[in-house]
């Protein structure tokens, strides 16, 4: 689940103009049994590298986030970024590196959040995702 703030923060970044570059961060809150209560978005940031379609968060950035909310009782829960495509695919190297990402670091968390924000304001388009150890798995919001 997304808070209203979360996806004010996510619809800002929307490719839905030529020049839009990729953006992204990570998602924080609270995991509640298996649902994942989204409140805060992070990202892009200054230090990250961007292009039309790459984006490149910088990881110590990340990590430092990561740092700062654990100690204000926020979880990080996941990533997100955006395609300029109006129904979003994760690419081969999207799903190399999420799933990379869950098998590497330390964490208890059964799953990732994983989203990649499409071209319009339609939620049910976007690619709404978990990331687990049997890897990536879109989910289906109703
Ligand atoms: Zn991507």
């Amino acid at each position: 689940m997304l808070s209203p703030e979360v996806l004010t923060h996510l619809n800002k970044f929307r490719q839905n103009g030529f020049l839009k570059k990729e953006a992204g961060g990570q998602l924080f809150g609270k995991l509640d049994g298996k649902t994942f209560l989204v409140n805060i978005a992070t990202g892009p940031r200054e230090s990250d590298k961007r292009s039309r379609n790459r984006y490149l968060p910088d990881r110590k950035e990340e990590q430092a986030e990561i740092k700062e909310h654990f100690k204000n009782g926020h979880l990080y829960l996941g990533d997100w970024h955006t395609h300029p495509e109006k129904k979003p695919v994760p690419s081969e190297l999207d799903i190399e590196t999420t799933n990379d990402c869950f098998q590497k670091s330390t964490h208890e968390m059964p799953g990732f959040a994983f989203i990649i924000v499409g071209k319009t304001t339609l939620v049910r388009d976007w690619y709404i995702g978990v990331t687990a150890k049997a890897g990536t798995r879109r989910l289906n919001l109703v």
